[in-house]
């Protein structure tokens, strides 16, 4: 049973567990993945100062060390190998290769500069290869964050914590540099809907809450509850908890923080000014009002309450969104792969196509935390193992292990393997021992390469 696993993130690496736990007779596992550091949103997406998220990498490592299972880091799919490749060469195909992308809010002014996705922002302060030479103007005083889930909240942290603080993670060295020197003095964060309806899980507003040197203001007006609020809040104790929480932060006696943040409800930005040179200006705000839909849902509604409000950068955090793979069906309109379990479904017939499944947020959308890929990934590799059972795959037709590693040669590629990996992956920790830090990431492609050639 040859698989191959594109992708090595939470999901692309809870796929690879369910299946080593299942041991089929002649299981092989070959792990492709784009950039040269495997781990994906792991290492690229949980925030620096969140090292316990991190601890799960050990769990990984584990995995990747199994004798059923290679690493091919630095190979894209879709450009050194492609889904006809896959066929030749395996049995299945996992795709587990996230949400890439963003969504956008589709107001005014969002293309000027000094407005950006939360996506890229995140993607640079981790050391994503693809975001090193971003640039975020942080001269400015005040920094709008637009969405109330927990990239926003990694956002709106990151903006505020201090050097000090930046200086103890893995946080990338030039985003380190950069915040430094950060002059942005009050990040306000808005959420369109209430704080009911909020996003962020608790721990993550707690700690945003209570960051050290941070003056945090809450408009009480903003936590006024209605009949609707109360019930919800009675029957779901988190939402109580938020709201808890958020009442106390606006009961506070503003102190004098070193930096303000400031949380508002209730509010959207519907157009972003121009402040003369094509950068980010002013925001428009709108105060919103909640309807209930007839499916029950609670939406926002803009009232003729507005106001201007100075910002000199913007990061919108309305969500990730998955983007299409040459060759694997894709709904543009969910922003991922069409699929039955996992089962990656063909757009014109909606039957399963033989051999090609789906985990994590391709499959399901970009929700849930780290864990949740678990048990998506026992999904999919549930009907693999189903389907392989009842004799249904790619039918590949040269099995050869080294046929894949011929292939990639061949076509100039010289993959990342899990040798390479350890030894890149010591070169970082020990890079950080000398100023006490988990590890100094190595950030662009030369850099990796540089290291494996020495
Ligand atoms: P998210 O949890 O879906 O939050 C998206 C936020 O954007 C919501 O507040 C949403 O409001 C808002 N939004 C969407 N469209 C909008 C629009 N057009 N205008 C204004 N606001 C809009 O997404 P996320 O923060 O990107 O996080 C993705 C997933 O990763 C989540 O499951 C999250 O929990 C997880 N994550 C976890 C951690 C952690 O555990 N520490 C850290 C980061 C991310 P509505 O509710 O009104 O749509």
């Amino acid at each position: 049973m040859q698989i191959a696993i594109v992708g090595s993130g939470p999901a692309g690496f809870y796929s690879l567990q369910s299946l080593l736990s299942k041991d089929p007779p002649g299981l092989r596992v070959d792990l492709f993945e784009r950039l040269p550091a495997p781990f994906g949103l792991l290492r690229y997406g949980v925030a620096p100062d969140h090292p316990k998220i991190k601890s799960v990498t050990a769990v990984f490592e584990r995995l990747a060390r199994d004798p059923r299972v290679r690493l091919f880091g630095g190979v894209e799919f879709g450009r050194d190998l492609t889904i006809d490749d896959l066929a030749h060469h395996y049995d299945h195909a996992v795709i587990c290769t996230g949400a890439e992308s963003d969504r956008r809010l589709n107001i005014p002014g969002e293309d000027l500069r000094r407005s950006h996705s939360a996506t890229e922002f995140v993607a640079w302060y981790n050391g994503h290869p693809d975001f090193a030479d971003r640039v975020f103007d942080l001269d400015q005083e005040r920094a709008l964050v637009v969405g109330v889930g927990n990239v926003a909240a990694d956002v709106a942290r990151i903006l505020c914590r201090t050097t000090e603080d930046l200086a103890r993670t893995d946080i990338a060295d030039h985003a380190l540099e950069a915040l430094s020197r950060s002059r942005v003095r009050e990040v306000v964060v808005v959420g369109r809907r209430g704080p009911v309806q909020a996003a962020f899980s608790n721990p993550e507003m707690e700690e945003l809450l209570a960051l050290a040197g941070v003056e945090v203001v809450v408009d009480p007006n903003d936590l006024v509850l209605d009949a609707r609020d109360l019930a919800a809040a009675a029957a779901d104790r988190s939402v109580a908890r938020r709201i808890e929480l958020l009442q106390g932060a606006a009961r506070r006696t503003p102190g004098a923080g070193l930096k303000r943040l400031t949380l508002r409800f209730l509010t959207s930005p519907v157009e972003i000014y121009d402040d003369g040179h094509g950068g980010v200006g002013a925001v428009r705000l709108v105060r919103n009002e909640l309807v209930v839909g007839d499916d029950g849902t609670v939406r926002a509604r803009a009232t003729d309450r507005a106001e201007t409000l100075d910002v000199g950068l913007v990061f919108r955090s309305v969500g990730y969104r998955g983007v299409p793979l040459p060759g694997v069906p894709f709904d543009d309109r969910e922003g991922r792969v069409p699929n039955d379990a996992g089962r990656v479904l063909d757009r014109a017939t909606g039957a399963p196509i033989p051999g090609l499944y789906v985990s994590g947020w391709i499959k399901r959308g970009p929700q849930g935390v780290i864990g949740t890929n678990k048990p998506d990934a026992a999904e999919t590799i549930a009907q693999l193992v189903a389907d392989h059972a009842a004799g249904i795959d790619f039918g590949p037709r040269d099995r050869d292990p080294d046929a894949v590693v011929r292939l990639l040669t061949g076509r100039g590629v010289r993959p990342v393997t899990r040798d390479d990996w350890d030894r890149l992956d010591a070169l970082e920790v020990e890079r950080g021992r000398a100023n006490g830090r988990p590890r100094v990431k190595l950030v662009r492609r030369e850099e990796f390469a540089r290291a494996l050639a020495t």
